[in-house]
C-alpha cells in the first residue's frame, strides 16, 4: 500500500523529466548543473521550507529572475516568509485554496496581485509544487513565479473595449443591453423599483456630418457626449449606441418630475453653442422616454418603444421628447402591416389611377388631368396616398409603382387622345423624391413613353419643391434630360419648401403648382394672399404657367383668376374619379 505522501513524490508528477544515466555518475556534477539552469532560468524560482501556519514558510532561496522581478536581493529575503511580497490589494481568498492543496500534497497554480521592493503592484502567477527527500518526506516548498502584469493589462483592455465605444469613451451597445437587462430583472424581483430609459437621436448630426466632413462629426460626437454625461446623476448611465444614438437609464425613479428635469437640462446643454474648428453649429436631440413599469418582458421590447417614441418626438419638431405609449405601437404595428401588404399591392391588381380634372381658367374648359394613385385594400378599402406612398417612399416599393402610375397613365391618355373631342389634353404625373433621385431615371422614363405610344408633350412630370432642393447638384442636368425627352416638367406644392424662386430660375420648369394652403388662404389669411400674389407674377417673370390647387369655392376660384394663375385644379370642378367615371363626367 501506498500513503499519499509517497504517491506524490516529485518523480510522480514529471516522471520523465530525470537527468541522463550519463551524467548521473557523479553527485555534486549534477547537482551543480541543476543550480545552473535554476538560476538562470527566465521565471523566478523561491524554494521556502513548509510551515504552511503563521508566521508562513521561510525562504531558503531564490534565483536572479526573482531580484529582478520584486527588486529584493537574496539576502533581503532569506529567512524571511515570501508574505511579504503581499499587501492591500492582494486577494487572500487565494492563500486558503493554496494552503488546501499543499496540505493535501497537491501543485498548486494560481495567482494573485503581489508588490515589489518600491511599492509597486504586479500580477503574480505562480506554481508551487511540494518537493520529497528520497524517504518521501515533504522538505520543501518550490514556488515557479511569473510577473503576468502586461498580460493582465492586455485582457483588461480587451473587457474594456469590448464595453466601450472607441469615439467618445462611452460605454456601448453590448455594455448598455447588459445593463438594462440587470435594471429590468431588478425590476421584476422589486415592486418599487422603476427605471427609465431615454433614446436620444440627434437633429442635425446628418447634416453636419454631410456638411463638415467625418472628422468634424466624430469632434462633434464627443462634445455631445460629454454634454450628455454632464446632464445625468451620477447613478444614471450613458451608452452610446452607434451614430447619433445615445441612451439613458435614469435609474430609481421615485419621482416622473426627474424624467423632466433630465431631458430639459439635455436639451439646454446641447443648445448651446458647439465650436468645431471655424465654424459654429447648433444641435437639439429627439427623446424617446419609456419606464420600466409598463410590463416589459425583454430588454428588446423596451428598447423598441423607447425608439418608438423616439420617433414619434422627432414627427412634432427639433428638441421634442415623447413618452412612448400603446398608440405609438398599435401605429407602428399597422404601419409593419401595410407596408407587407404593400408589398403585394401590385401583383394583386390592389392599384388604381384616379384622374383629376385641371381647368384654364380664362376660358373655363378641361385642358388635362392629374393622375392620383389609390390603392384599394382587400380588408381596408380605400387608402390615401397621403399614408402610404411614403411608406412605399421609405421602403423603395415606389420606384416600381411610380412606374407603373406613368406607364398606365400615359396609357389612359393615349386612349383618351385617340377618342376624344378634346384635343391636347395634358397628363400630370406626380413623381417621388426617391424617384427623382435614381441614376437612371431617364431611361426608364424614355422606355415607358416609348411603350405607351402616347404624345410626349402632352406628359407632364410633377416633382414636388422639396425633391428638387434635396438634389441640387444633378436637379438641374437630370431636368434638362427630361425635358430632352419631350415631356414637360411642373414644379408640386410649391410655397411648402424654403426655395426661393430666384433659385429656380436655372431650372426647365414649365408650370409651377401653388399649394392649396394658399388657395384655403383666400379671404383669411392676408399675408399668404399677398404670397399667392407674388408667386404668380416670380413665376410669370419666370415664362412659367401657374396653377392653383384645391380650389373648392367660387370664391376661391374669382380670386385666382384675379391673381392671373392660368390654371386651377379642385372640388369645385371634379374630384379624382377613376377613367370611367371620367368618361361619363367629361369626355
Ligand atoms: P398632390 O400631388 O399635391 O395632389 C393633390 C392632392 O390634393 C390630391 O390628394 C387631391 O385629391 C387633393 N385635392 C385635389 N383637389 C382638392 C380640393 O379642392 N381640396 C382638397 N382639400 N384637396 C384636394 P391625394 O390624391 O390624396 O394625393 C395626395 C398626395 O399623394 C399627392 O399630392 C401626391 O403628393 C401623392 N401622390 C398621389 N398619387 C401619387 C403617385 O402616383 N405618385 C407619387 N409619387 N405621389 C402620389
Ligand atoms: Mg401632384
Ligand atoms: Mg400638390
Amino acid at each position: 500500500m501506498t500513503t499519499p505522501s509517497e504517491k506524490h513524490h516529485q518523480e510522480d508528477f514529471f516522471p520523465n523529466y530525470k537527468l541522463s544515466s550519463s551524467l548521473s555518475g557523479n553527485n555534486q556534477d549534477e547537482v551543480n548543473l541543476l543550480a545552473a539552469a535554476v538560476r538562470s532560468s527566465h521565471d523566478s524560482i523561491v524554494i521556502t521550507t513548509t510551515q504552511l501556519d503563521y508566521p508562513g514558510p521561510e525562504v531558503v532561496f531564490v534565483n536572479p529572475a526573482f531580484t529582478r522581478m520584486t527588486g529584493y536581493t537574496p539576502e533581503e529575503m532569506l529567512g524571511k516568509t515570501p508574505r511579504i511580497l503581499q499587501g492591500p490589494n492582494t486577494d487572500r481568498r487565494v492563500f486558503s485554496q493554496l494552503k488546501q492543496k499543499l496540505r493535501n500534497g497537491e501543485l498548486f497554480f494560481g495567482e494573485a496581485i503581489n508588490y515589489r521592493k518600491d511599492g509597486t503592484e504586479f500580477h503574480n502567477q505562480w506554481h508551487i509544487e511540494p518537493i520529497r527527500n528520497s524517504e518521501g518526506k515533504l522538505t520543501h516548498y518550490l514556488a515557479i513565479q511569473r510577473d503576468v502584469t502586461s498580460e493582465k493589462e492586455a485582457e483588461k483592455l480587451l473587457v474594456y473595449n469590448a464595453f466601450h465605444d472607441g469615439l467618445t469613451g462611452l460605454n456601448n451597445r453590448s455594455w448598455f443591453l447588459n445593463t438594462l437587462k440587470e435594471c429590468l430583472e431588478k425590476s421584476h424581483n422589486f415592486q418599487d423599483y422603476v427605471f427609465a430609459l431615454l433614446f436620444i437621436d440627434l437633429d442635425s448630426f446628418k447634416l453636419i456630418n454631410d456638411s463638415l466632413g467625418h472628422s468634424v462629426g466624430d469632434k462633434f460626437l464627443k462634445e455631445v457626449a460629454r454634454r450628455l454625461s454632464n446632464s445625468i446623476r451620477p447613478n444614471d448611465t450613458l451608452a452610446r449606441l452607434g451614430g447619433d444614438e445615445f441612451t439613458i437609464i435614469v435609474d430609481n425613479l421615485d419621482d416622473l418630475s426627474l424624467i423632466s428635469q433630465i431631458t430639459d437640462r439635455i436639451q439646454s446643454n446641447l443648445q448651446q453653442p458647439l465650436f468645431l474648428g471655424t465654424q459654429e453649429v447648433f444641435t437639439s436631440a429627439s427623446i424617446g422616454i419609456t419606464l420600466s413599469n409598463m410590463g416589459y418582458e425583454s430588454a428588446e421590447e423596451m428598447v423598441r418603444d423607447a425608439d418608438l417614441a423616439m420617433y414619434r418626438a422627432k414627427s412634432l419638431g427639433k428638441s421634442r421628447s415623447a413618452i412612448f405609449n400603446k398608440t405609438m405601437h398599435r401605429v407602428a404595428v399597422n404601419r409593419l402591416n401595410s407596408e407587407n401588404d404593400l408589398r403585394k399591392a401590385l401583383e394583386r391588381e390592389e392599384f388604381e389611377v384616379f384622374y383629376q380634372p385641371i381647368i384654364d381658367t380664362e376660358q373655363k374648359k378641361l385642358v388635362g388631368f392629374e393622375a392620383l394613385l389609390r390603392w384599394h385594400h382587400s380588408q381596408k378599402g380605400l387608402i390615401s396616398p397621403a399614408y402610404f406612398i411614403p411608406i412605399a417612399e421609405e421602403t423603395g416599393l415606389i420606384i416600381d409603382i411610380g412606374e407603373w402610375v406613368i406607364a398606365t397613365a400615359c396609357a389612359q391618355n393615349r386612349l383618351w387622345q385617340s377618342s376624344s373631342v378634346h384635343d391636347s389634353l395634358f397628363m400630370n404625373i406626380n413623381l417621388s423624391p426617391r424617384q427623382f433621385k435614381q441614376l437612371d431615371l431617364v431611361t426608364r422614363v424614355d422606355n415607358i413613353l416609348e411603350q405607351s405610344k402616347c404624345d410626349r408633350t402632352l406628359i407632364k412630370l410633377e416633382i414636388t419643391e422639396s425633391a428638387l432642393l434635396e438634389t441640387d447638384d444633378k436637379a438641374e442636368s437630370m431636368l434638362n434630360e427630361l425635358r430632352e425627352l419631350g415631356i414637360k416638367l411642373c414644379i408640386d406644392d410649391f410655397g411648402t419648401g424654403y426655395s426661393s424662386l430666384s433659385r429656380l430660375y436655372k431650372f426647365p420648369i414649365d408650370t409651377l403648382k401653388v399649394d392649396g394652403c394658399f388657395v384655403r388662404a383666400i379671404g383669411k389669411n392676408g399675408r399668404k394672399e399677398k404670397i399667392l400674389q407674388t408667386i404668380v407674377t416670380l413665376a410669370h417673370n419666370l415664362d412659367m404657367k401657374v396653377v392653383a390647387e384645391g380650389v373648392e369655392t367660387e370664391f376661391q376660384f374669382n380670386k385666382i383668376v384675379e391673381n392671373k394663375c392660368e390654371f386651377a385644379q379642385g372640388y369645385l370642378f371634379g374630384h379624382p374619379m377613376n377613367a370611367q367615371d371620367i368618361e361619363k363626367t367629361f369626355l
